[in-house]
Parts: C-alpha cells; sequence; structure tokens
C-alpha cells in the first residue's frame, strides 16, 4: 500500500473504446426512436441559434444605413420580433428534445443496470471469490453514470459546438474567408491539442478510477467486517489502512487535477490571441470598407459564441474521457465470457436414482495454485448418506463445489446417474442438489421470502410447513413481526444456529434428490443442536446425502464415512470399521474428538 500508486492501467491490452459504445448502444438500443427524435430536436434549436447573428448583422446594417428613420424603425421592429420567434422556436423545441431525452436517459440506464446486474450474476462462485462485492457494486454504479455523463456531453456541449463552428464558418466565409480561415484554424488547433491532451491523461484518469475503487473496496470490506474490528479491537489498524488508501486517491487526483490546469492555461491564452487576431482583421476590413458594422458585429456574436462554448472543450473532452475510463472497468467484466457455462446442446439432468460418481477427479484453483484434489475416485449409491471428514484444507469443501460445478474439475469426471455433469445444464444440475451450507446468508427480505428461496412457487401453507419441520417455527412465532421479519443484512439479525435452520426448510422445500450439507463447526447450544439434527433427520429422508460432518452425532448416522487428507480419499468405510482399525487417521481424529467435535 505503501508503494507508488499505479497510473498504468491494468486493463485488457486489446480492449477497444468501441466496446465500451457498443455497450452503450445495447441499453439505449430499445430507445432508439425517441432518442432520433430528441437528436433532430437538438439540431434544429442549434441550427436556429446560427441564424440570429445573421439578423444582428441585418439590424446593424440598417442602423448604420438609415436615411428615412420612421420608415427603418418599422425595418428594425421587425427584426427583432424575427430574432425573438426565433428564440420562442428554439426555447420550445430544446425544452420539448430535453423532455424526450430525460425520458430516453432514465430508461436507459436502468436498462444498463439490469444488463450488468445479469451478466455479472452469472459469473461463477471464483468470480466473486476473487473480486471484492464493494468493487463489483462501485462499478457498476460507475458504468452507468459514465453513461449519463457521456451522453450529456455529446448532447448539451459537442452537439452545439460542432454546429456553432460548422455554422460560422459557412456564414463568414461568404463575408470574407479569411475570418472562416482564422476560426476554422483555431477550431482544429484547439481540438487536436485537446484530443491529444486527453488522450494522455487517460492513463491519469484510469488511475484515478483504480483508485476509487480501491477506496470503495476497502470501505466496504472494513464495514462488512466490522464485527472482527470491534472484537479485535481493529479500529486503530482500520483507520490507519483506510487513511493510506485515501491518501493515495488524494495524490493520484491532485496530480490529474493540475495536469488539467496546464493545458487549461495554454488555452486561455489561445483564446485571447484568437479573438485578438479577429478583431485586427475586422478592424482593417472595416477601415477599407470591406466590412459593415453589420458584419462586423456578427463575426463577433459568432466568436464569443464559439469561445464560450470551445471554453469548455477541455472539460468536454475531459468528461468523454473519463466517462470512457469510469465505464472500461465494468464493460470488461461484462465482456469477460462466463468463467462457467452450458456445453452446446447440454441436456437436463435426469435424476431417477441419485447415485454420484467421481472418476479420477483433479481440481486445482487456477493454473498458478498447487493442486487441491487429486484423482479421487469414490461412488456414492442412490439413498446413500455419506459423511466426508478430514483435517481443515482436505478438500472436502472443494468437492462439494464440483458437485454443485461451481468450478469445472481440472481432469476426471463427476457423474450423477451416469450423466456427467459438465454435459447437463447448470440450472438442472443445480435444481436437483441442494445444499445447505456452513453458515447461510441470508437476504435482507422477510422471514417468509428467505425461506421460499427453496422453491419460489411454494404456497404460504408450504412455507410454514417447511419451516415446522426445519423448527424455525420455534423462533419466527416469538419475533414481533413472525414470518415478515427483515432478516438485517446477511442475516445479522439471527444465530448461527437460526439461519441454519432456515437453510434447512429451504432445502426441505426445494426437496431435491441430492442433499449436501455442510455442517457447522461451532458448538450450538444442546437445544439448537438438537432441533438441527431432528430436522436434518426430515431432510435427509429418501435422499443421497453428502455431509461434511464435524459432529459425532451426525457421523454416527451416516451409512458410510469417507476420509479426506491432502486432496485424496485416505480411508472409508463405516464408523464402527474405521474405528476398529488400528492406526487408522479416522481413529486418531475420533481420539482427539472434544465434546462430540471432530475438527
Ligand atoms: P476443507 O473443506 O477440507 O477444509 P477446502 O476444500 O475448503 O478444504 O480447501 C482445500 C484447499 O483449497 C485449501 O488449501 C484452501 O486454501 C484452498 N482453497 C479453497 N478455496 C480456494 C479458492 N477460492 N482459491 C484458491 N484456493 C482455495
Amino acid at each position: 500500500m505503501s508503494e507508488k500508486p499505479n497510473i498504468k492501467p491494468n486493463s485488457k491490452p486489446n480492449f477497444k473504446n468501441s466496446d465500451i459504445y457498443k455497450t452503450f448502444w445495447q441499453g439505449l438500443r430499445p430507445q432508439k426512436g425517441l432518442f432520433l427524435t430528441a437528436l433532430v430536436g437538438y439540431l434544429i434549436s442549434a441550427v436556429a441559434g446560427v441564424f440570429v447573428p445573421l439578423y444582428y448583422k441585418d439590424f446593424f446594417d440598417v442602423l448604420q444605413n438609415s436615411v428615412h428613420k420612421s420608415a427603418d424603425s418599422e425595418t428594425l421592429t421587425k427584426i427583432i420580433l424575427i430574432i425573438a420567434a426565433i428564440h420562442i422556436l428554439q426555447l420550445i423545441v430544446f425544452r420539448s428534445a430535453t423532455l424526450t431525452m430525460n425520458y430516453v436517459e432514465s430508461r436507459t440506464m436502468a436498462k444498463l443496470r439490469q444488463d450488468a446486474f445479469n451478466y455479472v450474476i452469472h459469473h461463477s462462485h471464483g468470480f466473486f471469490a476473487d473480486n471484492f462485492t464493494g468493487s463489483i457494486i462501485q462499478k457498476v454504479g460507475r458504468f452507468v453514470r459514465s453513461f449519463e455523463r457521456m451522453l450529456d456531453t455529446v448532447v448539451y456541449e459537442m452537439l452545439p459546438l460542432t454546429i456553432a463552428v460548422i455554422g460560422a464558418i459557412i456564414v463568414t466565409y461568404t463575408i470574407a474567408p479569411i475570418f472562416s480561415v482564422i476560426i476554422g484554424a483555431w477550431v482544429i488547433f484547439f481540438f487536436s491539442f485537446n484530443l491529444l491532451y486527453s488522450k494522455f491523461m487517460v492513463k491519469y484518469n484510469l488511475a484515478s478510477a483504480a483508485a476509487d475503487t480501491k477506496t470503495g473496496a476497502t470501505l466496504a470490506d472494513s464495514i462488512g467486517n466490522h464485527a472482527t474490528i470491534t472484537s479485535f479491537v481493529g479500529q486503530d489498524f482500520e483507520k490507519k489502512y483506510f487513511k493510506e488508501v485515501t491518501e493515495d486517491q488524494a495524490k493520484l487526483g491532485l496530480k490529474t487535477w493540475n495536469m488539467q490546469q496546464v493545458s487549461t492555461i495554454f488555452q486561455n491564452f489561445l483564446l485571447l490571441f484568437v479573438e485578438f487576431v479577429v478583431f485586427y482583421y475586422a478592424i482593417q476590413y472595416w477601415k477599407n470598407d470591406a466590412l459593415t458594422i453589420g458584419s462586423f458585429v456578427l463575426i463577433q456574436a459568432y466568436v464569443i459564441n464559439i469561445g464560450n462554448r470551445i471554453w469548455g472543450l477541455n472539460r468536454i473532452m475531459r468528461t468523454f474521457y473519463e466517462s470512457i475510463s469510469d465505464s472500461r472497468e465494468m464493460v470488461e467484466i461484462m465482456q469477460a465470457p462466463h468463467e462457467i457455462s452450458d456445453a452446446q446442446n447440454a441436456q437436463s439432468l435426469q435424476v431417477e436414482k441419485g447415485q454420484i460418481d467421481f472418476k479420477n477427479v483433479s481440481f486445482a484453483y487456477g493454473t498458478a495454485n498447487a493442486s487441491v484434489l487429486n484423482d479421487v475416485s469414490i461412488s456414492i449409491a442412490p439413498g446413500e448418506k455419506v459423511a466426508l471428514i478430514g483435517p481443515s484444507g482436505a478438500g472436502k469443501t472443494t468437492m462439494i463445489r464440483l458437485i454443485m460445478r461451481l468450478h469445472n474439475a481440472t481432469s476426471g469426471m463427476i457423474l450423477i446417474d451416469d450423466q456427467d455433469i459438465q454435459t447437463v445444464t447448470q440450472k438442472s444440475l443445480r435444481e436437483q442438489v441442494s445444499l445447505v451450507p456452513q453458515e447461510p446468508v441470508l437476504f435482507h427480505r422477510s422471514l417468509k421470502e428467505n425461506i421460499r428461496y427453496g422453491r419460489q412457487t411454494a404456497t404460504d401453507a408450504e412455507v410454514f410447513e417447511a419451516a415446522r419441520l426445519a423448527h424455525c417455527d420455534e423462533f419466527i412465532d416469538i419475533l414481533p413481526h413472525k414470518y415478515e421479519t427483515l432478516v438485517g443484512e446477511r442475516g445479522v439479525k439471527l444465530s448461527g444456529g437460526e439461519r441454519q435452520r432456515v437453510a434447512i426448510a429451504r432445502a426441505i422445500l426445494k426437496n431435491a434428490p441430492i442433499l449436501i450439507l455442510d455442517e457447522a463447526t461451532s458448538s450450538l447450544d444442546s437445544h439448537s443442536e438438537n432441533l438441527i439434527q431432528e430436522a436434518l433427520e426430515v431432510l435427509m429422508k429418501n435422499k443421497t446425502t453428502i455431509v461434511i460432518a464435524h459432529r459425532l452425532s451426525t457421523i454416527r448416522k451416516m451409512d458410510r464415512v469417507i476420509v479426506m487428507e491432502n486432496g485424496s480419499v485416505r480411508e472409508e468405510g463405516t464408523h464402527a470399521s474405521l474405528i476398529a482399525q488400528d492406526g487408522s487417521l479416522y481413529k486418531k481424529l475420533w481420539d482427539l474428538q472434544v465434546s462430540g467435535f471432530i475438527s
């Protein structure tokens, strides 16, 4: 953290900005009719703006050449009325276009949020293990806001500026080509300078975006770990940690701002210079009677208008490029192929018996990491109840992740009722397997909704029955809002035992033929323990069951115990047969057990 902030874009080298425009266009496409209508409105309004100085020119020419004041005053009034009419038309068209664009923009932003969410939610377990939740949330937010900024910049700044420049060049050309040359050269130079400078600034903007992401992720991580911080009195450490991250961000931000100032100063001088040159030539033309006062006013009006608008070009392009860097992180995530995808022509998994076979399965988390499972072959008969035990890090959790296909095995196959799980759809696979995790995390929704997650189509009566079988009703009934109680973010308002019972109720509702249970390692009071054991008994009935077991009371109920060590099956057999084997790892673990726990 104390190292120098990294200012290199850490993105894929083959990433193209057009990928961002394409992603934005996907969001915009459903509104394209209204979008084009609004654009035409802005165009009309900008073109009208080019005509106004032409009437001012007439106005001043009439004033200058006036002989019959009463007749001329009528002409002057007419001109002013025309100018007023153009302004009113411009106002109506512009405001209508804005109302339309507001609608288009809000719909598109909602769609982009949905697109981002819909894609991210299908990324794999590995993706979410590798990416901070906080950072993903921030990237989604920035992605959508950058669309808004980019569109606003194009519609409210770039479009009117372009029309103003083209209009001014055409009109001044008819008066004296020198002025269109000056305006043209000025704008081209200004634009090229800004383009190059903005490109040069991209790496700083990218680094700023990355620093911002890091700050957000650190904040989310620390706040998410609030309980740990409090129990380890880590507040001071966290404050220092957060300070370093935010100071790095501030340093990068300051550097970026200062670099922008340099370009602004240069552009200030350039604008002053152009105004001077235009004035100088105008005076020369006027001296030779080649320029009327009206034309003088016209040229000045164009230069001032372009000056005012171009003045923001630096900011406009900066915003544009910032929007690109801000959205890039998210677009990259949206382009990264999902790590786990269905095979072409994947079939639905058909489970009739519930047999599970591991055939020479090996697995490593990423190519750089050591193998976690080595050539594991086991066969679990339909309806069999198996306990997986073994020291921490032996690979038990990894095995159940592979059955759910949260990762693909590196080699070997996993079969369910003789169907390779890599050839069936993920949806059908996961519909046939219920998982009760070790530490269930709940949605910040009502208890009823949380339980119903097991089967969304379940009736209230079915939800209540599942809750009763899982012994959830005992704690739910005494809550003031009962099944409507909100459980707090990630379920923090419930105890571990209560959350596990909610997870069991979900699995009861789901009623899948294969059950995987990752037993809690923490001890529960004996009352909760009994309730959970009873609930599990209901749940396991007639199902092929794999339990990562820590409790002797659970292990004893199993048909078979598989003892894992260092990613391999070390021993297997019934509790009785393994305990009878002298020198078995199981016997060793059994002898070490404390108050009913193997750990
Ligand atoms: P167990 O459930 O038996 O305690 P695990 O299957 O959780 O063991 O872990 C086996 C090994 O894999 C451990 O060394 C662990 O550090 C490693 N591991 C687990 N999850 C990941 C992951 N997402 N990325 C990299 N390594 C992991």
